[in-house]
Formats: structure tokens, sequence, C-alpha cells
């Protein structure tokens, strides 16, 4: 009875059997000590809603330095091929070594399993010290580009002879007129990727009862790449959605009960507002490298990147990588000492993707309630003052607890 069943999608939709094979990446660095507390979370919400009914059976894969240690490869093709076959997976952070070396994992994973939206979740757990005056009013869903954008990889490095022809090119056919000391990376924005981006965040917006969708890009200057992005995204909703959606222009800010209001801000004003009027935002769609930006800075509103989840999704084959969203702290490897809410929340997320919405509501209770009671890891202690401090495990271990108390009261 150990073997589990493949998670299959048609017509839009996931099929999930009641034993379904997870795999798993452990991830670099902290990895192991927050993949161990999220295994332990996850399994213990399912064996509580469900009793033996419903099972995850997790399958490890490799990637990162245990990958490289193991096979010799950063980023195995078995690993590629299980999260192709069993289309929801999960992973911890991986390390990226900066200027050279792998390239991001991250980012290959993301782009050889087309996983086109980041979409990251940012909302406030009561309790959690924040740098700001009403985090409570931050409840947001980004909708990050994750395909193309200055990540999609077009770069060549200051001083080789890929950049000097391609300097040489630009002068003469567009007279355009680059130092010869110039790095060069190329920034493509197209139509059809912003387009299923954007998609994906009204979707989003309107199966869940969401209030707008703003459109977050830096278009009065980069016209053709950001100022496109945000035309194609009107131009869709119009297209799509014409009797579910209002333009802000349409209604000056205040749409009828029953439509969305899509608007768009200039990513820098965002920034501010997003910290000075938080509840004037809902979903956000944006391009990969201000959606990068914006969903750290967003986490930072609420509590920081130990307490953010994400996901990697294609909404087109259902393929989907939850992670969490930070990296690998490489100082606190193996202490069993920090956060792991942002993966368990990863993983709560997940378990809401394949439509085990109770568990996955249960785990969010069940972190509140340990967050009010002041059983936090150091990360929120050293902010607290008067919490008492606990291990990655035993943070784990007062969720699953937690868990054991709500389910009696409201199951
Ligand atoms: P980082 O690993 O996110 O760590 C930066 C700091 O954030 C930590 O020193 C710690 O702050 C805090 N932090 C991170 N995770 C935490 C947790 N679970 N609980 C509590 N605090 C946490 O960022 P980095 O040092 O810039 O990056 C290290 C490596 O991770 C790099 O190789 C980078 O490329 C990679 N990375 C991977 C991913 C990914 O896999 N998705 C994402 C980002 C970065 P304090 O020291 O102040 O306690």
């Amino acid at each position: 009875m150990s073997e589990g069943d493949v998670i299959l999608f048609g017509n839009g939709k996931l099929t999930v059997p009641n034993r379904p094979t997870i795999p798993f990446i452990e991830g670099d660095g902290i990895g192991p000590d927050i993949w161990k507390a999220t295994k332990t979370v996850l399994d213990r919400a399912v064996e509580v809603v469900w009793g033996g009914n419903r099972k995850i059976i997790w399958k490890e894969v490799l990637a990162g330095e245990k990958a490289h240690r193991i096979t010799g490869t950063w980023l195995p093709e078995e690993t590629i091929e299980a999260l192709h076959i069993h289309r929801v997976g999960i992973k911890g952070p991986l390390t990226t070594p900066v200027g050279g070396g792998i390239r991001s994992l991250n980012v290959a994973l993301r782009q050889r399993l087309d996983l086109y939206a980041c979409v990251r979740p940012v909302r406030y757990f009561n309790g959690v010290p924040t740098p700001t005056r009403q985090p409570d009013k931050v409840n947001m869903v980004v909708f990050r580009e994750n395909t193309e954008d200055v990540y999609a990889g077009f770069e060549l490095k200051e001083g080789t002879q890929e950049a000097r022809s391609l300097i040489a090119h630009l002068k003469e056919t567009y007279g355009w007129h680059l130092p010869p000391d110039t790095g060069i990376g190329i920034k493509p924005i197209s139509r059809a990727r912003s387009r299923r981006l954007i998609q994906a965040a009204i979707d989003y917006a309107l199966d869940n009862g969401r209030r707008s969708v703003t459109l977050v890009h830096k278009g009065n200057i980069q016209k053709f790449t950001e100022g496109a992005f945000r035309q194609w995204g009107y131009d869709l909703a119009k297209e799509l959605y014409p009797d579910r959606i209002i333009t802000w222009d349409e209604c000056n800010g205040h749409p009828p009960i029953g439509r969305i209001l899509i608007k768009d801000t200039i990513a820098d004003i965002f920034f501010q507002q997003a910290l000075t009027r938080p509840n004037e935002f809902d979903v956000i769609a944006t391009t990969n490298l201000n959606g990068d930006y914006i969903s750290d800075a967003l986490a930072a509103q609420v509590g920081g990147v130990g307490m953010a989840p994400g996901a990697n999704i294609n909404y087109q084959n259902g393929y989907a990588l939850f992670e969490a969203t930070h990296g690998t702290a490489p100082k606190y490897a193996g202490l069993d000492k920090v956060n792991p809410c942002s993966l368990i929340l990863s993983g709560a997320m997940m378990l809401q993707y394949i439509g085990w919405g109770e568990a996955s509501a249960l785990i969010e209770k069940a972190i509140e309630k340990t967050i009010a009671q002041k059983t936090v890891t150091y990360d929120l202690a050293r902010l607290m003052g008067d919490a008492k401090e606990v291990s990655c495990s035993g943070f784990a271990a007062c969720v699953c607890e937690n868990m054991g108390e709500i389910s009696n009261l409201v199951l």
C-alpha cells in the first residue's frame, strides 16, 4: 500500500487521487530543516482531516547541492521527469552562486516546466512583529510573470566578442551608441506570455471573490515592454471578461457590485502606495523583475520572508511547484533554528491547489493560534520580546498540537 497515484489534468482541472505521489526537493542550507518541519505539519493536517482515507505519498527528487553530491549534476533530468509525471511538487530553497558557476536552479526549474505564474499571497498573521503600523490591512496576491523579462538569461558579458559584436550591430543598424565596455542584458516581454499571466491573475480574482486586479509596470519609461504589458492587460480583460470587469476610467475607481476593478500603477509609486494605502490593492499582476522586488517588499510589511509562501504554476497544464520564497540562509543550516512558516504555508497553498482545502485551512488556523500563543522561532522572538522561542521542529510540533485542538472544535 505504499505506492501513490498520479495527479491527472484535463479540461482545465486536476484530478487528484486519495493517495497522490508528490515529489519534493529538500533544498540546500536550511532546506532540510524546514522541509522536515513542513512534512510533519502537512501529513498531520491530512491525517487530522481525513484519517487514513487520504495520504500524500512523498517522493524525493534531487536538485542543488545534494543532487551534485550524489549524481554529479545540479538538476538531474529524472527530477524534471518526475515533476512532469506527478504534476505537483514542492521544494525548499536552492543555492545560486552570484556572478558565475551554475545558473539559478530556481529559474531553470521554472523555465523547464514553463511555470509561468509565480503566485505569492501576502497576508498578516496576528501577533507577528512588523515594521508597519497597520499590517492587517495587507491582503494581496502577487502574480509575477516567471519566464521572461531580464530573467530570460539573454546576457552578454562585458568585453566578450559577442558583446562587442552586438554593440557594433546596434550602432550600425539603429544608431545606438553604447560604450565598448558595456555588459548587455535583453528584456523580452511578449504579448502571449503577458496575456496568460494576466489571465491567471484575473481568473484567480474572479474565482476567489477578490475586488481588483492591479497591473504594476514601469511603462512610462520602458514603453514597448512594461508599457505593452499594461496595454495587453487592459485589452485582454475587456476581450475575455467584458461583463465581469470594469476599468478604473469607466467607474472612477468605484466598481459596481459583481464587477472586478482592473487598474494599473507605475511600479515606483506602487511601493509607496502599498505601504501607505495597502487596502487599496488586492490581486497584483506584474512583470518578472518588478514581481521579485514587490513580493519581498510586501512580505516585509507582514513580518518578513520567513512568513511568505509561494508557488510557480502553469494553469494551462496544471504543473505546479510550491516553494519557500526565501533563500538557503546558509549560516543557519542544520541548526534546527529558522522559521519554517514560509514552506509550511507553501505546502498549505499546495493542499488548497489540489482541492484539499480543509487541511490547508486547518494549517493556517493552527499557525495563527501558535503565533497568538507567542510560541515562535528566533526571527520573530527577537522582535517580540515576550515570546517563547522554539526551534524549527519545535514550532512544527506546536502547530501539530494546535491542529488537534482546533479540529476538535470545528471538524
Ligand atoms: P536568504 O537565504 O533568504 O537569507 C537572508 C536572511 O533572511 C537570513 O540570514 C535570515 O535573516 C532571513 N531568513 C531567511 N530565511 C529565513 C527563515 N526561514 N527564517 C528566519 N529567517 C530567515 O538570502 P541570501 O542569504 O541572500 O541567499 C542565500 C542563498 O539562497 C543564495 O544562494 C541565493 O541565491 C539563494 N536563494 C534561493 C531562493 C530559492 O531557492 N527560491 C530564493 C532566494 C535566494 P537573519 O540572519 O537576519 O536572521
